[in-house]
């Protein structure tokens, strides 16, 4: 069998391609290579601005019923400084305001939708190797001890930015700016339920949200050199745990916040994170998601980018199918879409970038803090700006029209 097109990675983006795809009436393999449930480096949070995206995808009312409280305010906490300021609220008759829950429970959610809409799941299974062969994708997938081919005549790469593989980006050297990722989950926080910090400290940025079951999830990211000084300072601990240390350290917020609580689960790392844009086409293989492009996290938009992303494609592919049915050539189709991916994110990616380079400099974050204390406004404006209260046409499946036919 030959199937129309093969989707590495089901994460927030590979599934949703998935299920577009299939609710199309495309034919679709979908290949993961992890177990789930797994938990992820990830802060979990997701604006009321793409709340709408969850709907489309039919797990607007899982995502609610699962996920933790609303978060009303957005703060910095800094050295000292714990200021807040009100969330941007969302009127779009889904909900108001933003919630976090944890990957556990939605990339479950969002890869069920997409078999439910007919894809062929592939679970655990990892790409291992991928060739064209006479215009066609053949892939071979391995799951354990068992090696499978599966044929398709596009490829969707969503496979995230920071697992080797096949698709991957080419390795780089290890530099002492590398970000590194981690995240841990808590019980019995006392972070007020309906705030969102956002954390400034040297050498780092992180973020920690109130998200389901009474947790609480801090994230962030640390350029390795940080991480070996931290480490040398607190010697008897883990990696993670020296990550802690110095967070709590450097903010008073993180301190106060964290001072009753007890860790739920391992700390989990990733990366080094790969922020910027790819090319997001070459032959007949798309990229969506991180693969194709990723924001500095300290926005904490991925997710929302990632599904949209996928949307884009695959409402372009969809209007042009006759054309890869028939094996003809792609290129305008990836170049429509690699101009899409331009307009709708490159902007969050250089925003997020400049508020990355701030945050993990003290003079900057010292700036950013005596800024937010005189002006607390700052805060919502801020979120704003990173996408947490504007609809985005990709939102709106209406869009979906000839329009994009070429
Ligand atoms: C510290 C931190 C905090 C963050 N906080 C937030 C936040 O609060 N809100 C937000 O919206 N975003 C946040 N993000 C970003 C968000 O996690 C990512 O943007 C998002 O996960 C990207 O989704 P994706 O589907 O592209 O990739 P991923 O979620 O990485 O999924 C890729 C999938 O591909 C699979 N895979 C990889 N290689 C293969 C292979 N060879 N074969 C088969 N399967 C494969 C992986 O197992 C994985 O399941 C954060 C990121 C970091 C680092």
């Amino acid at each position: 069998m030959i199937y129309d097109a093969l989707i590495v990675g089901a994460g927030p983006a590979g599934s949703t391609a998935a299920r577009v795809l299939a609710q199309a009436g495309w034919s679709v393999a979908l290949v993961e290579k992890s177990v789930f449930p797994r938990r992820k480096v990830c802060g979990e949070f997701i604006s009321a601005a793409s709340l709408p995206l969850l709907d489309i995808a039919d797990i607007g009312g899982g995502f609610l019923s699962q996920a933790g409280p609303e978060i009303r305010r957005v703060a910095l906490f800094t050295g000292a400084t714990t200021t807040n300021a009100a969330m941007p609220s969302v009127h779009n008759g889904v909900g108001a305001w933003g919630r976090a829950l944890g990957r556990e429970h939605l990339d479950g959610l969002l890869r069920d939708a997409a078999v439910r809409a007919g894809a062929a799941l592939f679970q655990p299974f990892k790409l291992v190797d991928l060739q064209r062969v006479d215009g066609i994708h053949v892939a071979q997938i391995q799951g354990g001890k068992t090696l499978q081919q599966l044929a398709a005549r596009i490829v969707i790469a969503a496979n995230g930015s920071w697992e080797r593989g096949p698709l991957s980006l080419p390795a780089r050297p290890r530099h002492a700016a590398d970000l590194l990722a981690f995240k841990a989950h808590f019980h019995g926080s006392d972070l007020p339920k309906d705030l969102m910090p956002l954390l400034m400290f040297p050498g780092g940025y992180g973020g920690m949200a109130p998200t389901d079951g009474g947790r609480i999830s801090l994230s962030c990211c640390i350029r390795r050199d940080t991480l070996t000084q931290s480490r040398r300072l607190f010697r008897d601990l883990s990696a993670g745990e020296a990550v802690l240390a110095h967070i709590r350290r450097h903010c008073e917020g993180v301190q106060d916040a964290l001072r009753r609580a007890q860790l739920a689960g391992a700390i989990l790392s990733a990366g080094p994170i790969r922020p910027g844009l790819r090319p997001v086409h070459r032959a007949g293989l798309f990229r969506v998601g991180n693969a194709a492009g990723e924001a500095h996290p300290v926005i904490a938009e991925g997710i929302s980018m990632a599904m949209q992303s996928s949307w884009l494609l695959c409402r372009r592919l969809i209007a042009n199918e006759r054309a890869i049915a028939d094996g003809r050539d792609t290129r305008h189709i990836g170049a429509a879409y690699a101009r899409e991916w331009r307009t709708h994110f490159a902007l969050r990616l250089h925003a997020a970038a400049g508020l990355a380079h701030i945050a993990m400099r003290p003079a900057g974050a010292g700036l950013a803090a005596s800024a937010v204390e005189r002006l607390p406004r700052l805060l919502t404006w801020g979120a704003r700006v990173s996408g947490k209260a504007a609809a985005d046409v990709a939102h709106d499946p209406s869009q979906a029209d000839v329009a994009v036919r070429s």
